[in-house]
Protein backbone atom coordinates (compact mmCIF):
# COMPACT_ATOMS: atom_id res chain seq x y z
CA UNK A 1 0.00 0.00 0.00
CA UNK A 2 1.03 3.63 -0.40
CA UNK A 3 2.12 5.60 2.48
CA UNK A 4 -1.30 7.19 3.76
CA UNK A 5 -0.43 11.07 2.97
CA UNK A 6 -4.02 12.33 2.66
CA UNK A 7 -7.21 10.83 3.84
CA UNK A 8 -11.04 11.44 1.87
CA UNK A 9 -14.04 12.17 4.43
CA UNK A 10 -17.21 11.61 3.84
CA UNK A 11 -20.14 12.74 5.94
CA UNK A 12 -23.15 14.60 6.48
CA UNK A 13 -23.69 18.40 5.28
CA UNK A 14 -26.61 18.36 8.13
CA UNK A 15 -26.31 20.42 10.65
CA UNK A 16 -29.34 19.68 12.30
CA UNK A 17 -27.27 16.48 14.19
CA UNK A 18 -27.19 15.35 17.75
CA UNK A 19 -24.37 17.01 19.28
CA UNK A 20 -22.28 13.42 19.39
CA UNK A 21 -21.96 13.67 15.69
CA UNK A 22 -20.18 16.74 15.66
CA UNK A 23 -18.02 16.31 18.50
CA UNK A 24 -16.88 13.41 16.50
CA UNK A 25 -16.39 15.67 13.63
CA UNK A 26 -14.05 18.15 15.30
CA UNK A 27 -12.03 15.05 16.61
CA UNK A 28 -11.76 13.73 13.22
CA UNK A 29 -9.91 16.82 11.97
CA UNK A 30 -7.81 16.81 14.65
CA UNK A 31 -7.29 13.32 14.73
CA UNK A 32 -6.16 13.19 11.00
CA UNK A 33 -4.05 16.25 11.56
CA UNK A 34 -2.48 14.60 14.53
CA UNK A 35 -0.64 12.28 11.93
CA UNK A 36 0.19 14.34 9.22
CA UNK A 37 -2.23 13.52 7.08
CA UNK A 38 -4.14 15.94 4.34
CA UNK A 39 -7.87 16.03 4.43
CA UNK A 40 -10.11 15.69 1.24
CA UNK A 41 -13.58 16.26 1.22
CA UNK A 42 -16.64 17.04 -0.61
CA UNK A 43 -15.89 21.43 -0.16
CA UNK A 44 -18.63 22.95 1.65
CA UNK A 45 -18.85 24.38 5.02
CA UNK A 46 -22.13 23.22 6.26
CA UNK A 47 -22.51 20.28 8.59
CA UNK A 48 -20.05 17.52 9.59
CA UNK A 49 -18.20 18.25 6.57
CA UNK A 50 -17.27 21.84 7.93
CA UNK A 51 -16.63 20.72 11.06
CA UNK A 52 -13.89 18.88 9.97
CA UNK A 53 -12.47 21.05 7.71
CA UNK A 54 -12.23 23.68 9.96
CA UNK A 55 -10.97 21.43 12.85
CA UNK A 56 -7.95 19.95 10.32
CA UNK A 57 -7.21 24.03 9.04
CA UNK A 58 -7.02 24.79 12.48
CA UNK A 59 -5.07 22.43 13.54
CA UNK A 60 -2.63 23.69 10.44
CA UNK A 61 -3.38 20.90 8.49
CA UNK A 62 -3.41 21.03 4.59
CA UNK A 63 -7.62 20.87 3.02
CA UNK A 64 -8.21 20.36 -0.45
CA UNK A 65 -12.19 20.74 -1.27
CA UNK A 66 -14.37 19.53 -4.37
CA UNK A 67 -17.36 20.97 -4.96
CA UNK A 68 -19.66 20.75 -8.18
CA UNK A 69 -20.85 23.67 -9.09
CA UNK A 70 -24.56 23.33 -9.36
CA UNK A 71 -24.06 22.79 -5.35
CA UNK A 72 -21.74 25.31 -4.77
CA UNK A 73 -24.23 27.85 -3.70
CA UNK A 74 -26.41 24.96 -1.99
CA UNK A 75 -24.28 23.62 0.15
CA UNK A 76 -21.90 26.90 0.65
CA UNK A 77 -18.43 26.61 -0.62
CA UNK A 78 -15.63 26.94 2.20
CA UNK A 79 -13.69 30.18 1.81
CA UNK A 80 -10.54 29.24 3.83
CA UNK A 81 -9.58 25.43 2.68
CA UNK A 82 -5.69 25.21 1.05
CA UNK A 83 -7.35 24.43 -2.20
CA UNK A 84 -11.20 24.61 -3.38
CA UNK A 85 -11.82 23.04 -6.66
CA UNK A 86 -14.79 23.73 -8.39
CA UNK A 87 -15.73 21.00 -10.99
CA UNK A 88 -18.45 20.48 -13.61
CA UNK A 89 -20.53 17.74 -11.75
CA UNK A 90 -20.84 15.22 -8.96
CA UNK A 91 -18.97 12.26 -11.17
CA UNK A 92 -16.07 14.39 -11.30
CA UNK A 93 -16.27 15.33 -7.70
CA UNK A 94 -16.76 11.43 -6.57
CA UNK A 95 -13.73 10.50 -9.09
CA UNK A 96 -11.08 13.40 -8.39
CA UNK A 97 -11.93 12.39 -4.47
CA UNK A 98 -10.67 9.20 -4.93
CA UNK A 99 -8.01 10.07 -6.90
CA UNK A 100 -6.25 12.67 -4.56
CA UNK A 101 -6.72 10.46 -1.33
CA UNK A 102 -4.87 7.17 -0.25
CA UNK A 103 -7.41 6.03 2.45
CA UNK A 104 -11.33 6.73 3.04
CA UNK A 105 -13.07 7.53 6.23
CA UNK A 106 -16.62 7.55 6.69
CA UNK A 107 -18.10 9.35 9.43
CA UNK A 108 -22.43 9.63 10.34
CA UNK A 109 -24.07 11.32 7.20
CA UNK A 110 -27.22 11.14 5.01
CA UNK A 111 -28.13 9.84 1.55
CA UNK A 112 -24.75 11.67 -0.12
CA UNK A 113 -22.62 9.84 1.99
CA UNK A 114 -24.06 7.07 1.57
CA UNK A 115 -23.73 7.20 -2.36
CA UNK A 116 -20.30 7.89 -1.80
CA UNK A 117 -19.59 5.05 0.45
CA UNK A 118 -21.18 2.40 -2.04
CA UNK A 119 -19.38 3.60 -4.70
CA UNK A 120 -16.21 3.30 -2.77
CA UNK A 121 -17.17 -0.38 -1.90
CA UNK A 122 -18.12 -1.63 -5.63
CA UNK A 123 -15.45 0.42 -7.39
CA UNK A 124 -13.12 -1.52 -4.91
CA UNK A 125 -15.37 -4.91 -5.78
CA UNK A 126 -14.71 -4.19 -9.34
CA UNK A 127 -10.52 -3.54 -8.70
CA UNK A 128 -10.70 -0.17 -9.26
CA UNK A 129 -9.04 1.04 -6.71
CA UNK A 130 -7.29 -0.74 -3.51
CA UNK A 131 -7.39 1.76 -0.46
CA UNK A 132 -8.15 1.51 2.94
CA UNK A 133 -11.87 2.29 3.93
CA UNK A 134 -12.90 2.98 7.92
CA UNK A 135 -16.33 3.52 9.39
CA UNK A 136 -16.35 5.21 12.15
CA UNK A 137 -19.66 4.26 13.74
CA UNK A 138 -19.93 7.04 16.20
CA UNK A 139 -23.08 5.91 18.16
CA UNK A 140 -23.90 3.02 16.59
CA UNK A 141 -25.07 5.09 13.77
CA UNK A 142 -24.54 2.87 11.21
CA UNK A 143 -25.46 -0.63 13.08
CA UNK A 144 -28.25 -0.78 10.77
CA UNK A 145 -26.25 -0.36 7.61
CA UNK A 146 -23.96 -3.33 9.14
CA UNK A 147 -26.97 -5.52 9.24
CA UNK A 148 -27.98 -5.11 5.95
CA UNK A 149 -24.81 -5.44 4.29
CA UNK A 150 -24.19 -8.83 6.35
CA UNK A 151 -27.64 -9.88 4.99
CA UNK A 152 -26.79 -9.17 1.62
CA UNK A 153 -24.03 -11.11 2.11
CA UNK A 154 -25.44 -13.93 3.53
CA UNK A 155 -28.24 -14.29 0.83
CA UNK A 156 -25.28 -14.62 -1.71
CA UNK A 157 -26.23 -11.24 -3.75
CA UNK A 158 -22.13 -9.96 -2.55
CA UNK A 159 -19.04 -12.28 -1.75
CA UNK A 160 -18.35 -11.59 2.12
CA UNK A 161 -14.55 -10.62 0.90
CA UNK A 162 -16.37 -7.49 -0.56
CA UNK A 163 -17.27 -6.29 2.74
CA UNK A 164 -13.94 -4.12 2.44
CA UNK A 165 -13.93 -2.24 5.19
CA UNK A 166 -13.11 -1.74 9.04
CA UNK A 167 -15.42 -0.36 11.21
CA UNK A 168 -14.12 1.53 14.73
CA UNK A 169 -16.81 2.88 16.97
CA UNK A 170 -14.57 5.95 18.37
CA UNK A 171 -12.54 8.47 16.11
CA UNK A 172 -9.33 7.38 18.26
CA UNK A 173 -9.58 4.10 16.46
CA UNK A 174 -9.80 5.68 13.26
CA UNK A 175 -5.62 6.11 12.09
CA UNK A 176 -4.67 2.79 13.72
CA UNK A 177 -7.69 0.92 11.26
CA UNK A 178 -6.30 2.92 8.31
CA UNK A 179 -3.14 2.18 8.60
CA UNK A 180 -3.51 -1.76 9.69
CA UNK A 181 -6.51 -2.19 7.12
CA UNK A 182 -6.46 -5.65 5.12
CA UNK A 183 -4.11 -5.08 1.89
CA UNK A 184 -5.30 -7.96 -0.26
CA UNK A 185 -6.84 -7.17 -3.59
CA UNK A 186 -9.25 -9.07 -4.61
CA UNK A 187 -9.11 -10.08 -8.20
CA UNK A 188 -12.59 -8.66 -9.83
CA UNK A 189 -12.61 -11.92 -12.35
CA UNK A 190 -13.12 -13.72 -9.43
CA UNK A 191 -16.29 -11.92 -8.15
CA UNK A 192 -19.45 -13.14 -10.19
CA UNK A 193 -20.89 -15.96 -7.29
P1 LIG B 1 -25.33 14.05 2.90
O1 LIG B 1 -24.71 12.84 3.50
O2 LIG B 1 -26.59 13.73 2.12
O3 LIG B 1 -25.50 15.18 3.83
O4 LIG B 1 -24.33 14.54 1.77
C1 LIG B 1 -22.95 14.53 1.97
C2 LIG B 1 -22.27 14.91 0.71
O5 LIG B 1 -22.69 14.05 -0.35
C3 LIG B 1 -22.59 16.32 0.26
O6 LIG B 1 -21.39 16.91 -0.17
C4 LIG B 1 -23.51 16.14 -0.93
O7 LIG B 1 -23.31 17.11 -1.92
C5 LIG B 1 -23.08 14.81 -1.46
N1 LIG B 1 -24.17 14.19 -2.18
C6 LIG B 1 -25.48 14.41 -2.03
N2 LIG B 1 -26.21 13.67 -2.90
C7 LIG B 1 -25.33 12.97 -3.63
C8 LIG B 1 -25.41 12.03 -4.69
N3 LIG B 1 -26.56 11.63 -5.21
N4 LIG B 1 -24.27 11.53 -5.18
C9 LIG B 1 -23.11 11.89 -4.65
N5 LIG B 1 -22.93 12.75 -3.67
C10 LIG B 1 -24.03 13.30 -3.15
Amino acid sequence: MTKIKSVCVYCGSSSRVDQAFKDAAEELGKHLAAQDWDVVYGGGRVGLMGIVADSALEAGRKVIGIIPEHIQEREIEHTDLTELHVVDSMHTRKQMMVDKSDAFVILAGGLGTLDEFFELLTWKQLGLHDKPIVVCNVKGYWDKLMETIDHIAAEGFMRPEDRSFVVVDTVEEVAEALKSAPQETIDPKTKWI
